[in-house]
């Protein structure tokens, strides 16, 4: 078998997946241990046995519904290659909006959280852009405390500060110039939880309450003590969900109210400011 019938192999067995072309590429990259531009060169190398086993294992696993990160064990973020297991959300491009949002309000020596870091993604990527800022990044579970703590030093990035916490319950008042979340926020109910890649992903990073809101309303609710006043937070959401969560910020006190909307124009990220 060479690279392009490894790779219309894979497309066929694939077929049902959402990008059968892009699955099969990246696992045979991984295979192959080489980027994609290789197998576009390369079409008639063949693959040794033990690597046609490999990709056949890949693809069959992938077959069975693992997500491709949990294969490759990484998952592109911003600029950063980060670790994957199942002990945490995999990074979603959408995020990437609250990364941007949040490097719009943040200056050089400012305070900032990030809540239920998951990966790292949205603190590390911060962390790669502004050096000189002091980052916590909290979550409640202590197995993706260690992913991103791998995936901090990994990436040689030493300015975040990781802390198990439940949300900011046990802050003290006005500390943080910026608080940024990637919260739970689907619907406990919510039959895409039983279907695609989120089966493979720990629910408690995924599902909050009847209304998918359980979380953001505590976020919301306890980051009025935790900002200091002038500060920002920035909570991404369900596409549903702005309306309800600019209600939450208003509702909390929170001035300069914001919605905005990710790559598929759907409405993802609600910013305020506490100016009390
Ligand atoms: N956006 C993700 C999804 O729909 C959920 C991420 C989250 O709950 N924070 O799969």
């Amino acid at each position: 078998m060479n690279i392009e019938q490894a790779l219309s192999y894979g497309h066929s067995v694939l077929v049902k997946s959402e990008s059968p072309d892009l699955d099969s590429k990246i696992l045979l990259c991984l295979v192959l241990d080489c980027q994609t531009t290789y197998l576009h060169t390369w079409p008639d190398k063949v693959l040794t046995t033990e690597q046609q086993a490999l990709f056949e294992q890949f693809i069959h696993q992938r077959l069975r519904g693992a997500p491709v990160a949990h294969i490759t064990g990484v998952r592109g973020f911003w600029s950063l290659d980060l670790k994957v297991t199942e002990a945490t959300l995999i990074p979603r491009p959408d995020t990437e909006l609250l990364v941007s949002l949040a490097l719009t309000k943040i200056r050089p020596k400012m305070m900032v959280a990030d809540l239920g870091t998951g990966s790292g993604a949205i603190a590390l990527a911060l962390a790669t852009e502004q050096p000189d800022i002091m980052l916590i990044a909290s979550d409640y579970s202590w197995s993706a405390l260690q992913v991103a703590k791998l995936n901090a030093l990994e990436n040689k990035l030493n300015n975040v500060s990781f802390i198990r916490a439940n949300w900011l319950a046990a802050c003290r008042s006005s500390v943080f110039d910026v608080i940024i979340s990637n919260p739970p926020y689907i619907t406990e109910d919510d039959p895409h939880l039983l279907e695609g890649d989120v089966r493979f992903e720990p629910v408690t990073a995924l599902a909050s309450g009847k209304d998918g809101l359980t979380d953001i309303r505590i976020i919301v609710s306890q980051a009025c003590q935790s900002l200091k006043s002038g500060g920002w937070l920035l909570v991404e959401h369900g596409y549903h969900q702005a309306e309800q969560v600019m209600q939450l910020y208003h509702d909390a006190g929170f001035s300069n109210i914001s919605s905005h909307q990710d790559y598929g124009d759907n409405d993802r990220v609600v910013i305020g400011q506490l100016t009390l």
